[in-house]
């Protein structure tokens, strides 16, 4: 087949010409013609893959957790889920201290510089503080009871609620494990129609994925370069070797921790598992969202790395929302990178605090853009940093929350590989179910 009518090169196709315009457009002025024209491209887009989000999760994870033969099969996966999310979050988090503690990029930020940003970025300083105090305030069990939720209804209604929406999937699967087969099979059925329905959504969305990618790439190209004060790309520079040491760090996950995962405990070949979990990487990239991106997680991972629906719907939907491997290991450079130009030494048992409010905050953060320099708040009030510090990291949050996000949504789709691996249930050659425009046309047209 022809490399352009691959999903994921037509992607990257729209990933190019979306910043190639966007910087056009940023110098010719045509800010208002972007949001106009081009940006409503990438909403929709993004809007249709929100929508798809909470059923996809609802219906994938009942039939998922009703299809496991029994509560011990749930209970293993889950236990093997969790720890590898814990371990991996963890890694993340030393990886990170480790570079920063070494490459020590705050030192390279002068004086005049700092006051800048403080000055540039006072009211998003404000806004994340407001954000973060209804956090900061709560006791230490107060994740879990956000979890359960009173009404399904509310939880179902609101994507940032989609921890509850999980508990509940999981809450209805294992009831339905615990009746009697003929009485669940009615519901099930219901579930298992629901859940062919979404797929095929996903499919079809998913075609205008390339488009969708061009106008939100277009659209956040063209406002940081609009929203922002005229010497933003000095600011930037500024924190250059800041931003290079959370790029190297995510890029020691990617290219070096995660691949020991799929080599270690897979069949899978490091290149096949790249190319087939590119698609998402590319829409986590644009949409900054892994909670976005979630649909077309769940998609690669079955069909391109051959992941099995039940495996996959549990472990995808959580780790969507818990593990935040980018987010974590970004946390830990940005309290430090903070704390370094603010001139305020971190002892070790600090820092260990660091690894122990990261792996929280990447847990609690939500899975849309710009959570964890919000959850970062807490971080830096917890270690004795002022939390107006984030002042200093703001220029270079979205195209960090870009990479970061791919990072997040990368290890989702190892663990889940790792754990159907693990279960005997990694199948389809991946060669055999790449996805291609075909598939998504073919989906499209009701003929797939
Ligand atoms: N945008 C990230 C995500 O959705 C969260 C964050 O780090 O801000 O995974």
């Amino acid at each position: 087949m022809s490399w352009y009518k691959k999903l994921h090169w037509q992607i990257i196709i729209g990933l190019v010409l979306g910043l190639g315009y966007g910087v056009l457009a940023a110098g010719a002025g045509w800010g208002s013609f972007t949001s106009d024209w081009i940006a409503p491209l990438g909403t929709v887009f993004l809007n249709l893959l929100k929508l798809i989000a909470v059923p996809l999760i609802l219906a994938s994870l009942v039939v998922g957790v009703a299809s496991l033969r029994d509560l011990s099969t749930l209970s293993r996966i889950g236990g093997k889920t969790f720890g590898l999310y814990l371990l991996t979050t963890t890694i993340a988090l030393v990886i990170g201290l480790v570079l920063v503690n070494t490459l020590q990029p705050g030192r390279t930020v002068s004086e005049d510089t700092r006051t800048r940003l403080e000055q540039t970025y006072q009211d998003k300083v404000e806004m994340s503080e407001d954000m973060a105090a209804s956090a900061k305030d709560r006791g230490p069990l107060q994740p879990v009871v956000d979890m359960v939720p009173t009404n399904f209804f509310d939880s179902a209604s609101d994507n940032s609620n989609m921890l509850q929406v999980v508990f509940v999937a999981i809450f209805i699967g294992i009831g339905l494990l615990l009746i009697p087969r003929e009485e669940a099979q009615p519901l099930l059925d219901v579930f298992e129609s629901l859940n062919e329905l979404v797929i095929r959504l996903v499919e079809v969305i998913m075609w205008m994925a390339p488009v969708g990618v061009f106008g939100l790439i277009a659209d956040a190209i063209t406002s940081i370069a609009t929203d922002s004060p005229g010497d933003i790309l000095g600011l930037l520079g500024a924190l250059g070797f800041y931003a290079m040491t959370v790029v190297a760090g995510l890029g020691i996950m990617v290219c070096a921790v995660y691949p020991v995962f799929v080599t270690l405990f897979t069949p899978l070949s490091v290149g096949c598992y790249f190319r087939a979990v590119l698609p998402a990487q590319l829409v986590a990239f644009s949409t900054s969202s892994s909670g976005a991106t979630l649909p077309v997680t769940m998609e690669v991972a079955e069909k391109n790395l051959g992941v099995s629906e039940e495996v996959a719907s549990f472990v995808l939907p959580l780790g969507a929302t818990i593990n935040m491997d980018g987010t974590a290991l970004y946390q830990s450079v940005a309290a430090v990178f903070i704390a370094q130009v603010l001139g305020i030494g971190l002892a070790v048992t600090q820092q260990l605090n660091i690894v122990l409010l990261a792996v929280l905050a990447s847990v609690g953060a939500a899975a849309v853009p710009s959570a964890g320099t919000v959850m970062l708040v807490v971080i830096l009030e917890s270690i004795g940093v002022p939390s107006a510090g984030i002042a200093l990291v703001w220029a270079a949050d979205r195209p960090l929350d870009m990479l970061r996000t791919a990072n997040n949504v990368t290890g989702d789709t190892m663990v889940a590989s790792v754990v159907a691996a693990s279960e005997g249930a990694l199948t389809v050659p991946i060669d055999e179910g790449q996805l291609t425009m075909a598939d998504v046309q073919g989906a499209a047209d009701g003929s797939a």
